[in-house]
């Protein structure tokens, strides 16, 4: 029998894609993967970020993703919006976002771990988050209706979690979880370092290793979806607002596009059956969902890519804002 090399092979499906046939096209194109985009700790989340400047970031990172029509949810801490002076600004920025087209959801009012405070604490700082938001939403004619835990802390042990989870449904919320995760806060807190300081030299090196690093981690997730979930499920990406994806998430987007990603709802990515999988995840940390379905089945997962040791280092010395 005659054996094909995988070059020729390739080379025979791209010639066959140039004569128009679309299901050798299909064959030799990327896999159609999907992926929501979800930005936490909102309206900045930096800590120490002026009102002027969190309005520049807003503006500049709402404008592309409304120009390359993503879909996005944002999360918001109200928490941030009370800083003497700047109430009136921070909650406009908020505004930009439904001004723009997108959604906001809850993120608790302080940013609260459900692991720290306890269940009670954490549900009166949820309750908490919702005042500022709903008003917003409601001027828009929409509801508030997902949540995203803070630090993706969902429980030290499992009848925590059921009873957060109960506590959540029963104010309508969905819970956002999230399949992807590039640590984007502890490369933003280094490069809006570098910003503040004009080192451009130094941001450029972070944005590329960061783009690196999300490459890296996207790939292994897709890996470990396939063995964990027995195909790539609809993905949900992390990030957090911050002028690391305000300057840079048109090329993250473009990475996402040469993976063969198109961009969903959040709301679109939660209908995959993906999402009902059995998940008794419980635990002191807090990490995406492939980990809990995997943990959930018993398996530990294995070989994810390390993070950069001096990007880790760099933000440790940097008194760093909440992730
Ligand atoms: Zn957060």
């Amino acid at each position: 029998m005659l054996k094909l090399s995988a070059p020729f092979l390739a080379a025979v499906l791209a010639a066959l894609c140039l004569l128009n046939s679309v299901n050798a096209c299909a064959a030799e194109n990327k896999p159609d993967r999907q992926v929501a985009i979800t930005i936490d700790d909102l309206p900045a989340a930096s800590n120490v970020m002026p009102a002027a400047t969190i309005t520049q970031m807003t503006t500049k990172l709402l404008t592309t993703l409304r120009d390359q029509k993503i879909p996005v949810v944002g999360f918001v801490n109200e928490k941030k919006l009370y800083k003497l002076g700047e109430v009136d600004e921070r909650i406009n920025d908020l505004k930009m976002w439904l001004d723009y087209g997108f959604e906001l959801g809850n993120h608790t009012y302080s940013h609260a771990s459900l692991n720290r405070v306890g269940l009670k604490a954490w549900e009166d700082d949820v309750i908490q988050g919702e005042s500022v938001t709903s008003l917003l939403l409601a001027d828009h004619k929409m509801k508030m209706r997902y949540f995203r835990h803070p630090y993706l802390h969902t429980g030290r042990d499992i009848q925590t979690r059921h009873e957060a989870e109960a506590f959540l449904a029963a104010r309508g919320y969905r819970i956002a979880p999230i399949t992807l995760d590039a640590w984007d806060w502890a490369y933003a807190a280094v490069y809006e370092d570098a910003k503040k300081r004009g080192d451009t030299g130094a941001q450029d090196e972070l944005a590329k290793s960061y783009l690196a690093y999300s490459d890296a981690v996207f790939a292994y997730s897709e890996q470990l979806s396939k063995q964990i979930v027995g195909y790539e499920p609809k993905q949900i990406l992390l990030l957090h607002g911050n002028q690391l994806e305000a300057d840079h998430i048109g090329e993250l987007l473009d990475l996402f596009r040469k993976r063969g990603y198109r961009f969903i709802t959040l709301g679109d990515a939660l209908d995959d059956p993906a999402y009902s999988l059995p998940d008794t995840y419980a635990g002191e940390d807090g990490t995406g969902w492939l980990d809990h379905w995997a943990l959930s089945q018993g398996k530990i997962p294995q070989g994810a890519p390390v993070f950069p040791q001096a990007v880790i280092e760099k933000w440790r010395t940097l008194a760093p804002t909440q992730p």
